[in-house]
């Protein structure tokens, strides 16, 4: 039966494909796509993993005391034959051998399947045997642990993708369902074969919706139960135009959003015309729009879109999810000059580390402060750990000897944060000099991202050569909204006049001061923003690599001296949002 699941649209486009379900409800189980020339490793690890915990029960069973209860015999018993049950066994291996799915992400997609035949059944003795199955793969997951080999690295081409509960063979696009998937996850699932993204929870600047962005694909988030109404591999269409998840779609439905996904494909060609167009508006305004990346790679899909350099480099990426080991100096600097030499002498932003809130460092360890996103985050934490924020200093100090890299620092609110930065900065250049290390010149930036900071520009603009405004943040704490929460999402309001009127202030004085100014938050991507943020001043636009040419085709369109007193209305309005038709 058809039905459809609304969410917030994320990313563009139409995906149709089958649903791949991601219990991430299992944090410490890992899930990664294994090369195809490793499915008989991974058959034999995850056999090895049910052979220790066959023998872990068996020892049980012989080591039990005379007086123990009969009914744990029995039930070990059960735990021993569901573990052998080929129900299990077979599908997952099938998941291993079909889908090239890691073990432990094989095992719980089977476990899946089988809970809800179990759900099914009428007899109630039967129905509670689904607890002792969820039990027997936690022993096989935590046998699997130790033994894990993760791959950094998804296969480099799409595996063959089968249709495993029809048992037939075709070629599908696969579409990922999860309740949530932290943004490292999704990192992880970055180059993979993914045809679209739901997610349950989310914002539409949450950072695993960001991230979901850059992949450009189509997404939703924020579609609430998506994850328990949608069956593993049920048919799906993802519309991230509307934010739409259609489940189990009628002929007709597929043809009309086959036509809507062409129509689709048809426009990305000919925006893909305009890379090479300047960016220059009809009344002869040069417009700068750079690239935000997440990972040093991804300079090659900036310069691909004619990106003139890179507005926002996401650090905290290289810090993420690698259980405590953090990159040291070497592999930092690699990483910054890999980026710098990437935009082949075109500047390079990186902004350093803004771990915290929605970006904890390791997933299984999230932030349980109250409040995370007004916690020890960004600069906070990096001046919480003085050394780690010298190594990366250093780093893009002597990545800069190579290109030109911009310096960035997250959510500066303090006169005195901004002074221990620049006394860190001074001390990186001490300790490079005394090692006789080279290092390059830097332009230092701040971001403005927290209202404080918006309304003490004065402060900013004496210490820093620029400034990104960083409005995902800065409307979260201007309106108290949690950028990640689905739940208020509808008040999360980029056209709320008070964020326009720290847009505008920000974007006014910076240019007044001759200083750069750009914004750097989702809104700069937002082709229905371009036109405003024109109007306000903007020169300088950063946003994901996937949006630039949508954003480019505004700007070829625009009047920026027309604009301007339009932007002023709007400003002036009390309801911004009609005058935008929005
Ligand atoms: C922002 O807050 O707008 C921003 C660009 O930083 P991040 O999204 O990484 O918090
Ligand atoms: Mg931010």
């Amino acid at each position: 039966m058809t039905f459809s699941i609304h969410g917030i649209p994320v990313a563009r486009g139409i995906a149709i494909g089958r649903a791949v379900l991601v219990a991430s409800s299992r944090v410490d189980v890992t899930h990664y796509f294994i090369p195809p020339d490793q499915v008989t490793e991974e058959l034999q690890r995850l056999g090895a993993a049910r052979d220790a915990v066959v023998e872990e029960l068996q020892r049980l069973q012989l080591e039990m005391p005379k007086d123990a209860p009969p009914e744990l015999d029995a039930l070990l018993d059960v735990h021993l034959m569901l573990l052998q049950d080929e129900l299990l066994g077979a599908g997952v291996r099938q998941w291993i051998r079909e889908r090239l799915y890691n073990a432990e992400w094989a095992l719980i997609t089977q476990l899946e399947i089988v809970s809800r035949q179990f759900d099914e059944m009428e007899d109630p003795y039967l129905r509670e045997r689904k607890a002792d199955l969820e039990q027997v793969v936690e022993r096989v997951l935590r046998r699997l642990k130790g033994a894990a080999t993760p791959v950094a690295a998804p296969p480099p081409r799409a595996p063959r993708q089968h249709d495993l509960l029809l048992d037939d063979t075709i070629d599908v696009p696969l579409v990922l369902v999860a309740h949530d998937l932290s943004p490292a996850d999704m990192l992880q699932f970055k180059q993979s074969v993914f045809a679209g993204f739901v997610t349950d929870v989310g914002g539409k600047t949450s950072h695993t919706a960001i991230v979901a962005r850059s992949m450009d694909i189509p997404a939703v988030v924020g579609a609430r139960s998506a994850s328990h109404l949608v069956r593993q591999d049920d048919w799906v269409i993802i519309d991230g135009d509307a934010g739409v998840m259609i489940v189990d779609p009628s002929s007709i439905i597929l043809a009309e959003y086959g036509y809507k996904q062409r129509q689709g494909e048809l426009e990305r060609g000919r925006l893909a015309r305009l890379k090479n167009t300047p960016a220059v508006t009809l009344d002869g305004q040069r417009i700068e729009l750079l690239a935000n990346i997440e990972q040093p790679e991804d300079t090659a899909a900036a310069l691909a879109v004619g990106a003139v350099g890179v507005g926002l480099f996401r650090t905290e990426f290289l810090f993420m999810g690698r259980e405590g080991k953090l990159p040291d100096e070497e592999e930092q600097y690699r990483a910054y000059r890999a980026a710098v030499d990437g935009m082949h002498g075109m500047p390079v932003t990186i902004r350093t580390i803004d771990i915290g809130a929605d970006k904890p460092l390791d997933d299984r360890r999230p932030d349980t402060h109250l409040n995370p996103a007004l916690g020890l985050r960004a600069i906070r934490w990096s001046l919480a750990e003085p050394a780690m924020f010298l190594t990366q200093l250093r780093a893009i100090l002597r990545a800069a000897a190579h290109g030109q890299a911009y310096v960035l620092i997250p959510m500066l609110a303090h006169a005195d944060e901004i002074r221990q930065t620049l006394e860190l900065l001074d001390k990186a250049r001490a300790q490079l000099d005394a090692r006789g290390q080279t290092y390059g010149a830097i332009k230092l930036g701040a971001m403005i991202e927290v209202p404080a900071a918006a309304l003490s520009l004065r402060l900013f603009l004496r210490h820093f050569d620029f400034l990104s405004i960083g409005t995902n943040d800065l409307i979260q704490y201007t309106l108290a909204i949690d950028r990640a929460d689905e739940s208020v999402a509808h008040l999360y309001d980029q056209l709320h006049p008070a964020v326009l009127r720290l847009l505008a202030d920000t974007i006014g004085q910076s240019r007044t001061r001759g200083k750069g100014v750009s914004v750097c938050g989702e809104m700069a991507g937002d082709p229905a923003m371009t036109r405003l943020l024109l109007g306000l001043g903007l020169r300088s636009f950063s946003m994901h690599p996937s949006q630039i040419l949508a954003v480019k085709q505004e700007i070829l369109r625009a009047d920026a001296g027309k604009l301007s007193a339009w932007a002023q209305a709007v400003l002036d309005s009390d309801e911004p949002a009609a005058l935008l038709g929005q």
